[in-house]
């Protein structure tokens, strides 16, 4: 049997798609499926971006790959656009491969420069499923994590608790940790006057705010980043997922301040930053910058809150295109009726939220087709 020796280790859908054409799939047998859910909220510019396929055909016909140890143009171009499309004081970019390596990095750059041991999370959050990554996961207390110790100190809280955030950042954290909106937990939106008191509470507190925002990234809340839409600066920002399109890659950017103390050798890797990523990089903040997917994200977001809360969908959170859709059913059931009608959505940690995650290029007539499938659901 084909795919015999592949690891079975995730939930596979009853759907193998071999192609995809703007926000749609195709199976073997020619059945289309239209796709909310974007690969984990990788594919934000679709599928068969003529902009995105031609930056990569061209960078792999003229340099498929080289190191850090050259200098190359299209590495430096993909970090001046990221650091100009972030807007912020994010200057200085470091590239890796992942989400997963993105929050290692920016991990061991807090606990490193702060001399100190402990990092706070919140309660649901996802940052990835390498050791430090992990470590700051929640749930990672309760026995999944897969390592006989934890790398650092770490302290959970709740997600909204200004009171217990405050408790918890001292002279002995390093960092918090947080995502804007919590992805994998089912797109929770943080309260904007929680954001801000990470922010004083890190700074009052001497720890560095790090906003993972592998998700939330590359203008997936209708703004680049959640860091620019609640206009909140952290010191460490990650991301990944639609950062190139679809290849894999990865980012930290950084405050300058915190650069500075970077030295030659204190980070490193083979394939981040590698020309192909770097092209798609360029490719993708071109395509949002100049066919306006920002103003899109915000507009057909608010379409889908005011036409999606029917059929089994109670309520509706999260922000931009990182929607969480509150079912009175299991999710799950949601989301395997949607894809018998030929939609494609995702689930979340909470057994009742479904997931949409689409590419930053949906219309309206995609939103009235998901609408038109919810209500036909009871
Ligand atoms: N951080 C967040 C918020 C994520 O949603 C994810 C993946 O789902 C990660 C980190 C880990 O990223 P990766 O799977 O690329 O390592």
């Amino acid at each position: 049997m084909a795919g015999a020796h592949l690891d079975e280790v995730y939930h596979l859908l009853p759907f193998s798609p071999v192609s995809g054409d703007g926000v749609w799939l195709e199976d073997r047998a020619g059945r289309r499926v239209l796709d909310f859910y974007g690969g984990h909220a990788v594919a934000v510019l679709g599928y068969g971006h003529p902009r995105l396929v031609e930056a990569i055909a061209k960078q792999s016909a003229t340099m498929l790959f080289q190191s850090n140890a050259v200098r190359v143009a299209v590495r430096d171009r993909a970090a001046d656009k990221l650091a100009a499309f972030a807007g912020s004081g994010l200057t200085r970019v470091f590239f890796v491969n992942s989400g997963g390596e993105a929050n290692e990095n920016a991990l061991r750059l807090a606990l490193r420069l702060t001399g100190r041991r402990q990092v706070v999370a919140l309660e649901h959050g996802f940052h990835g499923r390498t050791a430090a990554a992990a470590a700051v996961s929640y749930g990672s207390d309760r026995g999944w994590y897969g390592f006989p110790a934890l790398p650092f100190e770490v302290r959970f809280v709740p997600r909204d608790d200004v009171d217990a955030l405050t408790g918890a950042v001292g002279p002995g954290t390093a960092a918090v940790i947080l995502e804007p909106v919590q992805g994998l937990a089912g797109a929770y939106d943080l309260d904007p006057g929680f954001l801000r008191a990470a922010r004083s509470a890190t700074t009052a507190a001497g720890a560095m705010l790090i906003f993972d925002e592998v998700q939330t990234g590359m203008g997936r809340l209708g703004a680049p980043f959640g860091a620019a839409l609640h206009d909140i600066e952290p010191d460490l920002l990650t991301t990944a997922k639609g950062l190139a399109g679809g290849l894999p890659a990865g980012a930290v950017l950084m405050r300058p301040e915190i650069a500075r103390h970077l030295e030659v050798g204190d980070l490193g890797t083979t394939f981040g930053g590698g020309p192909v990523a770097a092209a798609a990089i360029e490719a993708v903040v071109d395509a949002i910058t100049t066919e306006s997917l920002l103003d899109n994200v915000r507009e057909l977001s608010a379409a889908i809150r005011a036409s999606c809360q029917v059929g089994p969908v109670e309520s509706i959170q999260g922000l931009g295109f990182l929607l969480g859709l509150k079912t009175t059913p299991r999710a799950a059931a949601v989301r395997d009726a949607l894809l018998e009608r030929n939609i494609l959505t995702g689930t979340s940690s909470d057994p009742h939220v479904l997931r949409l995650l689409p590419a930053l290029t949906i219309t309206r007539e995609h939103i009235d087709r998901l609408a038109t499938a919810l209500g036909e659901l009871n």
